[in-house]
């Protein structure tokens, strides 16, 4: 802002630059402070709403603070109007008809104000400037604008006005465009008398208060008058020093009597001094003689309004030393209006300085306190962020090192539970008759016994094989499944936040495994067909067995069958078409049979016909010829004694170990198939379940990763939000600064005193 430019020391002619200019330009620099003050407390306090609001940044304010600034703002808002109408007040008094109000007319250069109309009125009458081009009074309690023309036209108006009391106060508006004085916020106030009122308390206090400077209007041709002394000691006791001028007005009568002028006026001067140094106290001796003038202020009102009108000042019949009465009285205007300008603006406005510079620093300590409470909001929140960044990165590192090493584990236990499982089913196929001998049921040929005995059977071997495998390997991959997965959960655990690990470790350990084995026996061996007829061990099959070998001998005996249609016992089906045993291993010996042609089975036949023929007359010959026909019958009876023996043996029971035993050859060679199905159908299980533990695992610690993102981008931007107020904080601080940097100046150029 710019200085204002050193105005007391310029002539206080009107039309040049007035000393009252200091008055206006500190009115309009401080209010201009004021109004930037008002502006910037407006912004601390949506700035510290915003903070407020926001429920993330909670605390950074205190609800203190925030109505602390609210009232700054509504204070400062009506110190600015108050400030608006800020004006310089200048209050003449003294007895009536001593001529203030032509002392008045003459320093606005016009007869405003009616004079000579003496006690008709008692009221106080202000004159201050107006836009408007018209004047107009207004009276007390109204703000009706009656309209005044002329000077008879207001003293009209005050006379016939019967609603005046005595001490009201009308204001008479008189355009600025007429009289420069106006434009410089100064209203005069003229008084009723200072002899006409008992009331002087009350004027006191009802107009006098806020003047910045009292001109008591004397008369030169008396004496100061205890009425008019009994008031500025009224005054004196309400205001501390106030601003007095003493004009020993009608001075132009001593122009009658030259001869007595300088004793009148040493005389009256002394009176004067002493009235205001050692009465009043309100000036010191050396400095009182320049509160003291002797002026005619019906000259000078004539003479300014000749010149107005573009005739001589000096027209007219005037006394003797006129010119240096008007010197005077041009000298009263300049030191008053000086003295005026500066006492009003250290009156007006120092108080409300040091009120603005306390609302600054009041408001800059608010923005400390924001700053620094952001500041260490901030380092907390890049300290937890950084904190939750290493957390997602460890998170991240360690599971990419877990997810490699689990897949490995899962791995390493499921080939261990196949081969387990593979080795237990090998020793239970080759142990499979104990669990077969260990069944008991009734027992009976016929077909409907036999099928609830099989299917019993299988139920039973089922069972006892399940039985067997669990007891062999349940325990044994039950224990490294859960070993592995208590790994898992122990090193995965770490990985989540504490409040979710005693639920997750509670939810997993709850987990139980238990393989199935899954044997099916009743789909493998749905094909099993029992041959319990009886079979003599020395009959030409059983011998065509002995000699052949079983494979050749069943192939040897189905071609004799087809070649002579004799019927035979049903064989079993080596063929299963069950869906647990595959129909292309199974399938193999059959094919073998059909590619097998009629020409090697003849000349298999043939052979061993030739060779047995061959091998009986041998055989016949030699025990012919040694033991005779005698042994020959002794061995046919024996023949015929083991086979009436082994006809008598064949009992149910021997038919139920029969058909037992050829239920577990038909149900070993079954299950061998199943072996490797079997174990990897357990191994993926095992695999499975791990799997499955993991995949969960893995699921919460990407829920976990996924909230540490959440929580970094919050705290991201919480960081943003936080140094956007501490950048925000340090300018409107700055801010501050400035303006007290302005109050200051403004301190120093209008309130200090002069050196
Ligand atoms: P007020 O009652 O104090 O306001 O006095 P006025 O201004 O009304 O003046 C009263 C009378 O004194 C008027 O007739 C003025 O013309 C006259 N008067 C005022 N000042 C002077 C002056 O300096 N010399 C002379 N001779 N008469 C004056």
């Amino acid at each position: 802002m710019a200085a204002a430019p050193p105005l007391r020391r310029t002539d206080s002619a009107r039309g040049e630059f007035s000393p009252l200019k200091h008055f206006v330009v500190a009115k309009k620099t401080i209010s201009d402070v004021f109004e930037q003050l008002l502006h910037y407390v407006k912004e601390t306090s949506e700035f510290v709403e915003d903070i407020s609001g926001n429920k993330a940044l909670e605390n950074i304010t205190t609800q203190d603070q925030k109505e602390q600034i609210k009232g700054y703002t509504d204070k400062l808002a009506v110190i600015k109007e108050v400030l608006a109408r800020r004006h310089m007040k200048v209050a003449f008094f003294g007895r009536t008809s001593n001529g203030k109000s032509t002392v008045i007319n003459a320093m606005l250069r016009d007869r405003v104000l009616p004079s000579g109309i003496g006690h008709t009125t008692n009221c106080f009458l202000s004159v201050e400037g107006t836009d408007d081009d018209k004047a107009y009074l207004k009276t007390d309690g109204s703000d009706e604008k009656k309209s005044v023309k002329t000077v008879n036209q207001l003293a009209h108006a005050l006379l016939m006005d019967e609603s005046l009391d005595a001490g009201c106060l009308v204001r008479v508006f008189w355009p600025k465009t007429k009289c420069a004085l106006l434009r410089d916020d100064l209203v005069l106030v003229d008084s009723p008398g200072t002899d006409v009122t008992l009331q002087l308390d009350s004027w006191i206090d009802k107009f006098c208060l806020d003047a910045d400077v009292f001109v008591l209007v004397a008369n030169s041709e008396s004496t100061l008058m205890n009425t008019e002394k009994h008031f500025f000691h009224k005054v004196n006791e309400r205001l501390s020093k106030p601003n007095i001028f003493i004009l020993n007005n009608r001075w132009d009568a001593s122009a009658n009597e030259p001869e007595y002028m300088e004793d009148v006026r040493k005389q009256h001067t002394d009176r004067c001094v002493n009235f205001l140094v050692d009465e009043l106290k309100v000036l010191d001796r050396d400095k009182a003689p320049n509160h003291i003038f002797f002026v005619s202020a019906k000259e000078v009102l004539n003479s300014r309004m000749q010149r107005a009108q573009g005739m001589p000042e000096t027209g007219g019949a005037l006394a003797e030393g006129f010119q240096e009465r008007l010197k005077e009285f041009q000298c009263f205007e300049r030191r008053f209006e000086e003295c005026i300008s500066q006492s009003a603006v250290k009156t007006k406005f120092e108080q409300h300085t040091i009120r603005a510079k306390q609302i600054t620093e009041q408001v800059k300590s608010i923005m400390d306190a924001i700053h620094i409470e952001a500041a260490e909001k901030r380092v907390a929140a890049l300290e937890d962020r950084e904190y939750q960044m290493d957390r997602l990165e460890f998170v991240k590192n360690q599971l990419n090192l877990l997810v490699d090493e689990v897949k490995k584990k899962i791995k390493a236990i499921s080939e261990d539970v196949e081969s387990k499982v593979s080795t237990a089913m090998g020793e239970e196929i080759c142990r499979l008759h104990l669990i077969v001998d260990e069944f008991h049921s009734d027992f009976h040929p016929s077909p409907q016994v036999l099928k609830i005995y099989k299917s019993e059977l299988l139920a039973h071997v089922e069972e006892g094989m399940g039985k067997n495998l669990a007891f062999r390997c349940s325990n044994a991959v039950n224990a490294s499944v859960q070993s592995t997965q208590e790994y898992m959960i122990e090193s995965m655990l770490p990985l989540l936040p504490s409040s979710t690990q005693s639920q997750v470790s509670m939810l997993m350990n709850s987990r139980k495994f238990d393989m199935s084995y899954d044997l099916n026996c009743a789909t493998l061996c749905s094909d099993f067909q029992e041959d319990i007829e009886f079979k003599f061990s020395l009959g030409w099959k059983a011998l065509v067995h002995r000699f052949l070998g079983s494979a050749n001998a069943e192939r040897a005996l189905r071609l004799v069958d087809q070649n002579f249609q004799t019927p035979r016992p049903a064989l079993p089906q080596t063929q299963t078409p069950s869906s647990s045993a595959p129909p292309t291993t199974v399938a193999v010996p059959n094919e073998q049979t059909a590619l097998m042609t009629q020409e090697d089975l003849v000349v298999a036949i043939a052979s061993l016909n030739s060779r047995t023929s061959m091998g009986i007359l041998v055989v016949g010959g030699v025990v012919w010829r040694t033991v005779g026909w005698r042994l020959i019958a002794l061995s046919a009876s024996l023949y015929g004694l083991l086979y009436l023996y082994e006809r008598l043996t064949w009992t149910t029971k021997a038919k139920e170990r029969a058909l037992k035993r050829q239920f577990v050859d038909y149900a070993s060679d079954k299950m061998q198939l199943m072996v490797s199905l079997t174990s990897a159908n357990c191994s993926k299980q095992v695999q499975q379940e791990m799997a499955t533990t993991f995949a969960r695992l893995c699921q919460q610690v990407d829920q976990t990763q996924k909230e540490l993102e959440a929580e970094i981008r919050q705290l991201t931007a919480k960081i943003d939000q936080l140094e956007s107020i501490q950048s925000r904080s340090k300018s409107l601080r700055h801010k501050a600064t400035d303006l007290e940097k302005q109050l200051e100046e403004f301190n120093k150029q209008y309130l200090q005193p002069e050196q």
